[in-house]
């Protein structure tokens, strides 16, 4: 099959599109023949590497994607041991030349947090691409209960767009930060992919959204999936003060600060009470924060990563519906995989990035 792989760690020019052997589905896996794969910026992350990360080389990126069925591994039903949740249930039941989307969050299914459907804080836990070989290729192999069957007409590009950052901004939002209708959120940053989800997954159960944007074109882009009040961060000295006046000064209920170096700026927009969400640091991983506005202020920071199989199945549930839709920026071949590596890096893409496949 063709692949994008690198071998070693480093710039755009490590990845090769090359020839890689077709895996083969071990028991309990289905043979995915992929259509579509989705960037994230974990994937440059990864390409660069980091101290303590230690792949197999050459390594495949790409957590999210979306294709057919063409094969299973033996027992693949067999070996889905409690078919407890939806999820697993509806596994059950694919068939070859089914449509399906991948779910990147590769819980142990037998650990404690597995087995009471906290699969994201699996002791084992792997992400696809990021320490497993991922979704730039013509083929993937995964276990069944990672996949959710799309009906029939539903565009491979939108699914492979949807499952890594819907899942992600649905489990922070609502399941980590208690979200609410009538609440205000602001969201930091309004061209990524988890953050354009977010905006979505606000409106959609009634929440007023706040989002601070680098430009007026991704403002108007953010305001025209829902957002209700713009600030452009060009144009303010103290992006917070401009939250601050914008919500009658009392400040928003949630920030999602997936920036970092941010932190201050959202912790001073949050009223009295407020819960600062993050699933990244888009900025680096480190940065100083003053700790008298945590106490002071009764404010909450609450991290997570992913979701569990169950958030990740009533997101898209709610996607193929055409409640929440997916926003597209730019569509290239998988061959030209380091082109659009760059474009997300030198964050120019409001939503998604997609790699065409077949
Ligand atoms: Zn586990």
């Amino acid at each position: 099959m063709k692949v994008v792989f690198f071998q070693q760690h480093g710039g755009p020019e490590v990845l090769e599109y090359t020839d890689f052997p077709t895996p083969k589905p071990k028991p309990g896996e289905a043979l995915i023949r992929l259509h579509a794969a989705a960037l994230n910026r974990m994937d440059v992350m990864v390409r660069n590497g980091w101290p303590r990360l230690k792949l197999e080389m050459p390594h495949i990126n790409g957590a999210d994607g979306a294709g057919e069925i063409v094969a299973f591994g033996d027992d693949a039903r067999e070996l889905l041991t409690s078919a407890g949740s939806a999820q697993e249930a509806d596994s059950l039941r694919l068939e070859i030349g089914d449509r399906v989307v991948i779910n990147a969050n590769l819980g142990c299914g037998k650990c404690q947090f597995c087995l009471a459907g906290k699969d994201n804080l699996c002791r084992d836990w792997h992400l696809l691409g990021e320490t497993v070989r991922g979704t730039y290729a013509e083929y993937v192999s995964l276990p069944i209960k990672q996949l959710y069957r799309l009906p029939q007409d539903f565009d491979y590009h939108q699914a492979g767009a949807s499952a890594l950052v819907y899942q992600t901004a649905w489990h922070s939002l609502l399941k980590r930060g208690n979200l609410q209708k009538g609440e205000s959120v602001l969201i930091v940053g309004a061209g990524g992919g988890v953050n354009t989800a977010s905006v979505q997954i606000a409106k959609y159960i009634g929440a007023q959204v706040v989002v601070v944007g680098s430009n007026a074109k991704k403002l108007e882009l953010a305001e025209s999936i829902g957002a209700d009040i713009l600030i452009d961060r060009s144009k303010e000295d103290d992006w917070s003060k401009a939250v601050f006046i914008a919500t009658n000064k009392r400040g928003v209920d949630v920030a999602v600060d997936n920036v970092g170096m941010t932190f201050m700026q959202s912790l001073r927009a949050l009223r009295k009470g407020g819960r600062l969400l993050t699933v990244g640091n888009s900025a680096g991983p480190k940065f100083e924060i003053d700790n008298r506005y945590i106490f002071a202020k009764h404010l909450s920071i609450i991290g997570s990563t992913m979701s569990t199989l169950n958030d990740f199945r009533e997101v898209l549930d709610l996607i193929v519906a055409g409640k929440l839709k997916p926003v597209i920026d730019m569509t290239y071949a998988l061959r030209e995989a380091s082109l659009a590596q760059a474009r997300l890096w030198n964050n120019e893409n409001f939503g998604k990035i997609i790699l065409d496949i077949h």
